[in-house]
C-alpha cells in the first residue's frame, strides 16, 4: 500500500479514538500474505479485473452484514433482492439457535497492545457469551481467527467479562445444478465460480441452474491463545513495515512487550 502523507495513512489504516490514533485491526491482519490469492489472480486476466471482483464483493458483501445486523438489531428494514436468499438461511438459522445480541458493530480498543477495531457481533449463542464474526467467503478461513482473536484480546482488557468464545458464522449463496450432479455455482463481485461436485458425473454434466439457495455455516475457532501471539507477531511486522509513517506519528504504539 502506498500513501501521500501522515493524515492518509492514519485514516487508511486506523481510527482516532478520543484524540489517539490506534492502528486497525484489519489493516495489522492484512500485512499476513495470502499465497491463494495470488494463484486466484494469476487464473484472471488482468489485475484490474481482479480489483473489480475484489471491490464488487466487497460491496456485496457490505450489504449482507448491514442486512443482517439489522435483523439482530430487531430494525424493520427491507431486505436488499441481492442478498435475500443468504438473509432467508440467516433467518432459519435464528430459528433453530439462540441468539442473544449484546453489542452489534461494536468500537473495541486495546490499550494493553495499542490497536483498535469493529466486531460484528458480541453474542450469546446457545447460551455461551463470544465473538459472532460475519463472513460472506466461499469457505472459513484460518486467517480469520488471527482477527478474531485481536478482538477477543481487547474485549478480556475489561475484568469483569467472561471468557469467551470465538464463532465464525459463513452466510452465503449458491445456485445448484437441478440435473443432479452436486456442483454449485456462485456469482460474486461479478465473477461466476463453478465447484464442480467430486466424480464423473459433475465432470460430464452440462449444468443447469437453478435458484439461489442461501447456505449458514457455523464455525467455532479454537486455540485461541495461539492465534493472539499470531496477532501480535502480525502487529509487530506491521509496524515495522510502516515504520516511516509511524514515526511521524505522536507516540503510536504502546509496545508493552
Ligand atoms: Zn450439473
Amino acid at each position: 500500500m502506498f500513501y501521500s502523507n501522515v493524515e492518509n495513512f492514519k485514516s487508511a489504516t486506523g481510527y482516532e479514538i478520543d484524540g489517539i490514533w490506534y492502528p486497525r485491526v484489519t489493516s495489522i491482519v492484512s500485512i499476513k500474505a495470502k499465497p491463494a490469492l495470488y494463484k486466484y489472480y494469476a487464473g484472471l486476466p488482468d489485475f484490474a479485473t481482479g480489483e473489480s471482483i475484489k471491490n464488487k464483493s466487497a460491496e456485496e458483501g457490505t450489504i449482507l452484514h448491514n442486512a443482517i445486523e439489522a435483523i439482530l438489531k430487531k430494525e424493520d428494514s427491507p431486505v436488499p433482492e441481492a442478498v435475500a436468499p443468504a438473509v432467508s438461511a440467516f433467518l432459519d438459522f435464528q430459528k433453530q439457535n439462540e441468539i442473544i445480541p449484546h453489542q452489534i458493530e461494536a468500537r473495541i480498543i486495546s490499550k494493553k497492545h495499542h490497536y483498535a477495531g469493529t466486531l460484528d457481533c458480541l453474542a450469546e449463542l446457545n447460551g455461551q457469551l463470544g465473538v459472532l464474526d460475519i463472513k460472506t467467503s466461499y469457505a472459513i478461513y484460518r486467517d480469520y481467527g488471527i482477527q478474531t482473536s485481536a478482538y477477543v484480546e481487547a474485549l478480556r482488557e475489561n475484568p469483569s467479562m467472561p471468557p469467551l468464545k470465538r464463532w465464525i458464522l459463513r452466510l452465503d449463496q449458491a445456485r445448484h445444478c437441478i440435473r443432479g450432479c452436486g456442483s454449485k455455482m456462485r456469482e460474486k463481485g461479478g465473477n461466476i465460480k463453478i465447484r464442480p461436485a467430486k466424480g464423473v458425473a459433475a465432470s460430464r454434466c452440462s449444468h443447469v441452474w437453478g435458484e439461489q439457495l442461501g447456505e449458514v455455516e457455523l464455525r467455532e475457532l479454537p486455540d485461541i491463545e495461539k492465534d493472539v501471539q499470531a496477532f501480535l507477531a502480525a502487529k509487530t511486522l506491521w509496524e515495522w513495515e510502516y515504520d516511516y509513517w509511524l514515526r511521524q506519528i505522536p507516540n503510536p504504539i504502546k509496545n508493552d512487550r
